[in-house]
């Protein structure tokens, strides 16, 4: 398996929870380095901008609102098969069905309000990562 990064958003739920250090330990129990991190309130144009994909959905207004309510940690996670990885240890978006032991099957309230987001693929990890971090704030592990 290839060695891929993902963009991981810890949302503002699970911020004020203070499930930052359990999320974090997961993804390094996992094999998966943290290569970029920051804590943030996104602004609502940059919210809308990073779920433009759903604006036509029924819930996007809610979500906006939802994901500006207040702060979040926002990564980059590097390994190998790193987006399938992430995706796994999230579970599924609606906690109802995620599975078992999954950080949403854990502590997540609603479909909506679910702890996390990952990139789903390839190209959208690239994007999504870009849209947060330049290059340069990038820092692979050299040790
Ligand atoms: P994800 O990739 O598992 O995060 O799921 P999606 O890309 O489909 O949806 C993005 C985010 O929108 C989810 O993580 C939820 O926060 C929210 N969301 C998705 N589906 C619904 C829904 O049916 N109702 C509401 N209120 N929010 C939703």
């Amino acid at each position: 398996m290839a060695t891929e990064r993902t963009l991981s958003i810890i949302k503002p739920d699970g911020v004020q929870k203070n499930l930052i250090g359990e999320v974090y330990r997961r993804f390094e129990a996992t094999g998966l380095e943290v290569v970029a991190a920051r804590m943030m309130r996104l602004r609502q144009d940059q919210a809308e901008q990073f779920y433009a994909v759903h604006k036509e959905r029924p819930f996007y207004a809610d979500l906006v609102r939802y994901m500006t309510s207040g702060p979040v940690v926002v990564q980059v996670l590097e390994g190998e098969g790193a987006i399938n990885k992430n995706r796994e240890l999230m579970g599924a978006t609606d906690p109802k069905k995620a599975a078992a032991g999954t950080i949403r099957a854990d502590f997540a309230d609603s479909i909506e309000e679910n702890v996390v987001h990952g990139s789903d693929g390839p190209d959208t990890a690239a994007q999504e990562i870009a849209f947060f971090f330049s290059g340069a704030e990038i820092c692979p592990r050299t040790r």
